[in-house]
């Protein structure tokens, strides 16, 4: 039950319901269990799954009084959510593409990205959790996977009290190099090792429009994880690239997937901090044509976004400081804190400190796999601009 006043956001379809604004729970929910969410005069706003360790109470799954949770709800729902990229023409046999994106998808706490013919679930709520087998049966049925694969960790299932889980759900193990295809390129995904799901399907369009910046350049892809952009852009016809990551796991792969696709013998695979290793590089006089700039996300909630900015602003000073007259930065965030107009106040913030002129060319978002409810305006987190500085 909701206490008066605190039920406007469950009107507007927001899924969320925080521990602060239930007045009075009945019947002592478990976990996982789908409970109905009343307002004070005992009229229905939604059916939820209860997470009774996190601040976020419960999570809708419908608002629909007469819509049952049961199997066939997330048969319904999965079908949506394929549906959806089959009609775009994401699931091409041979591609990746993201085919649940939880809140924005109807389903909260489910994240599903396909790799190929593999399938890696992320169930980061109770309520994902409890209905795992029923998704994941639904998932083969919808998308007649190889196998499907759990990568159930990280910060959200802990504030769910879950412990972490990484296991086959069903067919068979993927393969440890799971070869999909993605713009062009041949990648490489280690689907039980890498991070997140394995790869990040989020950057696979802006990696092909960067790319188009890069004939002849030198380039270097800072946080460049597995080295999805400095391949495009060498693959592109980019003369070199430097690739910076503080993990030797993610430049090992990266380095095979150079390999794979024929341009390992003009990329340089350097492990070390991004923020070192720039001011090294200014020190040494170092510029560089194309500069990609895609940090992991330094604002984890509304309290860090003065600090996360300051990171922002420091990393992208050191790239303006290190770019060739004329040259490109393609920069990002994916702190769902920092919108768009907040992110380009940063980077003017950087232009006046770096002393120079900069111009947006182009700006970036997520792709289409990665849809944003508009009910739910925290699935809206990559941001991205294409600059020029002279
Ligand atoms: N651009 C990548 C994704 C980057 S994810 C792609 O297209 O796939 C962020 C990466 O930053 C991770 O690989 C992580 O290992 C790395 N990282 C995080 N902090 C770092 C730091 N201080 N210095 C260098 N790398 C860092």
């Amino acid at each position: 039950m909701i206490g008066s006043g605190r039920e406007k956001s469950l009107r507007r379809r927001h899924p969320w319901i925080f521990s602060g604004a239930i007045e009075r729970v009945e019947g002592g929910p478990e976990p996982g269990d789908t409970v109905d969410v009343l307002d004070r005069r005992g009229a229905f706003l939604a059916r939820a799954a209860w997470s009774p360790a996190s601040q976020i109470r419960a999570r809708a799954w419908t608002f629909d009084p007469e819509e049952r949770v049961d199997d066939a709800f997330f048969g319904r729902r999965v079908s949506r959510a394929v549906e959806t990229r089959a009609r775009l023409g994401l699931l091409d046999a041979d591609e990746a593409c993201r085919v649940v994106y939880a809140e924005s998808d109807g389903l909260p706490g489910v994240i599903a990205d396909r790799y190929g013919r593999h399938v890696v679930c992320q169930f980061l709520s109770a309520g994902a959790e409890r209905w795992r087998d029923v998704i994941v049966a639904a998932l083969g049925d919808a998308l007649t996977p190889a196998g499907i694969y759990e990568r159930s960790e990280g910060a959200a299932r802990r504030k769910e009290g879950l412990a972490s889980r990484r296991q086959v759900l069903a067919g068979a193990e993927p393969p440890p190099r799971l070869e999909f295809r993605s713009g062009g390129l041949q990648r490489i995904v280690d689907v039980a090792h890498g991070q997140k799901t394995g790869a990040y399907l989020d950057q696979q369009l802006n990696r092909q429009r960067v790319a188009r910046h890069a004939a002849g350049a030198s380039v270097l892809d800072a946080f460049a994880y597995t080295g999805g952009f400095a391949t495009a852009a060498v693959v592109a016809g980019a003369k070199s690239a430097v690739l910076l990551d503080s993990s030797g796991d993610a430049l090992r792969a990266a380095r095979e997937e150079a390999a794979l696709n024929g341009v390992a013998d003009r990329c340089r695979f350097v492990e070390a901090d991004v923020f070192d290793e720039l001011r090294a590089l200014r020190e040494q006089g170092r510029r560089f044509d194309l500069i990609v700039m895609d940090p992991p996300k330094f604002v984890h909630s509304a309290q860090q976004v003065a600090a996360g900015s300051r990171g922002y602003k420091d990393v992208n000073l050191l790239a303006l400081q290190l770019l060739a007259p004329g040259g490109i930065l393609a920069t990002f965030s994916c702190s769902g804190h920092v919108d768009a107009a907040l992110f380009q106040k940063i980077l003017a913030g950087a232009a006046v400190d770096a002393g120079r002129p900069v111009q947006i060319l182009e700006r970036f978002t997520q792709p289409p796999d990665h849809p944003v409810a508009l009910e739910f305006p925290e699935a809206d987190y990559l941001n991205g601009l294409l600059l020029t500085a002279h």
